[in-house]
């Protein structure tokens, strides 16, 4: 008689928590899942993908109108927000149910319910309240929205229902000067949506290369969308047709709809952690080690409840580390330098290692920075003003690239081939022996001089 039901519990079916379980099945372990929402997870169910729709959604507004000058006619063009909500949602709904396959093909256990801890082997599955047993839990339940604490918060969605409004509002303003809040941005203001956007810094994408969050800031403008630095919201108040929000300077907004786009926190209230002995840092999110082990020895976790690097593909990479650390031959690591990302603003940004800023801290003077700007060939014709941004670090005499940064159409697709060469180590040299594909945006990263 096994001493647990399971080899390993996953509590959560989204992208870390689905490639976990279905690896560690693969090599023949008995393995279960529980997901409390539908499997998938916030990329596939209310993020990346229903995103990414809504922003091909909002692209298609400004491709008609730019068709016109590429000799299109169009008469009549409509849009319809229910058409293209309840299409997404189909999809959503398919790729869930492929989630949830790919687990039973596996030959793993799927429990559509809720999971909380009662001891360090044990789960109380919430509906059921059936408890179950693994040698090795691991916990793989995500992010959820956070929004400050304010007056009338609860007046306010978050990203989570943005993807289900019943109806476009007419106005929209959105708090935040993240990822969340520039993309939502971009893709209320190409609905037509009469869009402000407030954010309490000076530049729009804290964290990212200065000169990028210039452009970001200067492309919303291009939008139409009103952008508000330096203020933070403290009341939101509900009037007869919409909300009056206002800010710590004073200052006050009327809308139709007030969106929070102010970040996310590990979803770890109520999991029962301190049931099992796993610790969490001030904001909620589990301590892991380098091999994503938790302070109980047996339970590990991974994805965004870490909070290390809060992206789709690193959760991935962190589930498969973590299964050949347990099952396989060696332990294995994530190494989470250089990660490429992009954010789909429009148009949207791509990028991969450090910024000038990182890169002028990490090594002085023994950088050099080389970037171009300029209106690509598509938006000339199209009268388009927004602006392609490209900036390339290199270190030290060998000029190893170190940073890339694109502001520009196609720049996510572009990045992700950039992404091989920064994590290779290649450098200026290898960049400038790489003959150009020509008319092409990205072929300017092989032509850069310096900045003079
Ligand atoms: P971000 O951390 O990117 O942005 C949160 C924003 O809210 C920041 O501008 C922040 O300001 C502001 N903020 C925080 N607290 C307050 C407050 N009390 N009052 C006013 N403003 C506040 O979080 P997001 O929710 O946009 O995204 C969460 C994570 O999800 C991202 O970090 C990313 O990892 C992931 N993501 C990735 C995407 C992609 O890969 N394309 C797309 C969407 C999400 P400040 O900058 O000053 O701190």
């Amino acid at each position: 008689m096994p001493k647990y039901d399971y080899d390993l519990f996953v509590i959560g079916a989204g992208s870390g928590g689905v490639r976990s379980g279905r690896m560690a099945a693969q090599k023949g372990k008995k393995v279960a899942v529980a997901e409390e929402s539908k499997p998938g997870g916030t990329c596939v169910v209310r993020g990346c993908v229903p995103k990414k729709y809504l922003v091909y959604g909002a692209e298609f507004g400004a491709s008609i109108k730019a068709a016109q000058k590429y000799g299109w006619s169009l008469d009549n063009v409509k849009f319809d927000w229910a058409a293209l909500r309840d299409s997404i949602q189909d999809e959503v709904n398919r790729l869930s149910g492929i989630y949830s396959d790919v687990l039973e093909r596996n030959g793993a256990t799927l429990y559509s319910e809720r999971a909380e801890f009662v001891d360090a082997h044990t789960v109380r599955l919430t509906t059921s309240g059936k408890e179950v047993t693994a040698k090795n839990i691991l916990i793989a339940v995500g992010g959820r929205p956070w929004m400050p604490d304010i007056k009338g918060g609860e007046h306010a969605i978050m990203s989570d229902d943005a993807f289900l409004l019943d109806e476009l509002p007419e106005s929209i303003l959105i708090i935040g000067g993240g990822y969340i809040a520039s993309e939502f941005a971009g893709i209320f203001a190409g609905m037509g949506v009469k869009t402000v956007q407030a954010y309490r810094g000076d530049a729009l994408l804290n964290g990212f290369d200065d000169e990028v969050r210039g452009y970001a800031g200067e492309h919303q403008k291009l939008l139409g969308i009103d952008v508000r630095y330096n203020i933070s919201p403290t009341e939101i108040k509900k009037t007869k047709g919409g909300y009056i929000v206002t800010f710590d300077d004073g200052s006050k907004i009327g809308t139709d709809l007030v969106f929070m786009a102010t970040g996310r926190k590990a979803h770890t209230p109520d999991l029962g952690l301190e049931n099992a002995g796993v610790k969490v840092d001030k904001n909620g999110a589990v301590i892991v080690d380098k091999y994503s082990q938790t302070s109980a020895k047996n339970i590990y976790a991974v994805g965004d409840v870490t909070d290390r690097v809060n992206l789709t593909p690193v959760a991935i990479r962190e589930g498969m580390a973590f299964v050949e650390t347990l099952y396989g031959e060696e332990k294995d690591a994530y190494d989470h330098s250089d990660i490429a990302s992009a954010v789909f603003t429009r148009p949207p940004i791509g990028v991969v290692g450090m910024s000038e800023a990182e890169a002028r801290k990490e090594h002085g003077d023994k950088i050099t920075v080389y970037t171009t700007s300029f209106r690509p060939m598509k938006n000339i014709l199209a009268d388009k003003q927004d602006k392609c941004f490209m900036k390339l670090i290199t270190q030290g005499k060998k000029e190893r690239v170190i940073g890339i940064h694109i502001v520009g159409d196609d720049s996510p697709e572009i990045i992700q081939a950039l992404g091989i060469c920064v994590k290779a180590g290649l450098t200026k040299a290898d960049f400038d022996r790489t003959c150009a594909v020509h008319p092409t945006l990205a072929e300017e990263i092989v032509t850069l001089k310096a900045k003079s």
